[in-house]
């Protein structure tokens, strides 16, 4: 398994390209503005074939260039939890205009809790976790200890839960669930630096009241 990261956009979001070496598969996961054609760049560099865009969930920092991947691969598919399709189809800010265009889209097909999405031999695991948007996901690597947390878990924070669809409550719920995960799970975020399952449930002041 190979996974790149390239962090940019408005809202310093990160975006990843996940790649099983074995078989030359690959995915990217989130899509944030101005971020991925370098990921493109490495994939293919090494002959990788983009088969997916996986969005943890709707929001314009996550999905803004999700156009450069289905220009470079027009095969890829398009994928995100139905109750966030809404914001990829109607691509805003409720906070500021945005200084780019995102083209609307639909998905290819919806991403469900439980779901197992493949990368060449990787199995992602789809795990539902709403709150912070109510169609978010994460996914879990659990062969590599990895889960891709969007903007459920960040390092020493957790995504906001103010915006008009957000719901704290479920978002305690979504948190408790992936404090399930092993200790020793590297969590890599939708911002900021990676971190650890166990080094959240140890020292993430957010996660204190759960
Ligand atoms: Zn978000
Ligand atoms: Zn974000």
């Amino acid at each position: 398994m190979k996974l790149h990261t390239n962090t940019g956009g408005p809202v310093a979001t990160n975006g990843y390209l996940l790649a099983d070496e074995a078989t030359g598969e690959a995915a990217i996961i989130d899509a944030p503005h101005a971020t991925v054609a370098p990921l493109l760049k490495v994939a293919r560099h090494h002959g990788w074939d983009v088969k997916l865009l996986l969005l943890t969930h709707g929001h314009w920092d996550h999905v803004a260039d999700h156009r450069v991947v289905t220009d470079q691969y027009p095969s890829a598919k398009v994928l995100i939890h139905q109750l966030d399709e809404p914001k990829l189809i109607r691509p805003v800010s409720i906070f500021m205009p945005l200084p780019f265009d995102i083209a609307p889209r639909k998905a290819d097909a919806y991403i469900a809790d439980g779901q197992v999405i493949t990368v060449g031999k990787l199995k992602l695991e789809a795990m539902f976790t709403p709150g912070h948007s109510p169609g978010h996901i994460v996914f879990y690597i659990k062969e590599h200890s990895l889960l891709l947390a969007g903007d459920l878990l960040f390092a020493q924070s957790i995504g906001r839960t103010d915006l008009p669809d957000s719901s704290p409550a479920d978002m305690a719920r979504s948190l408790k669930r992936v404090l399930t995960l092993p200790d020793d799970t590297l969590v890599k975020p939708g911002h900021g630096p990676e971190t650890t399952i166990g080094s959240e449930r140890r020292s993430n002041p957010w996660l204190e009241e759960l």
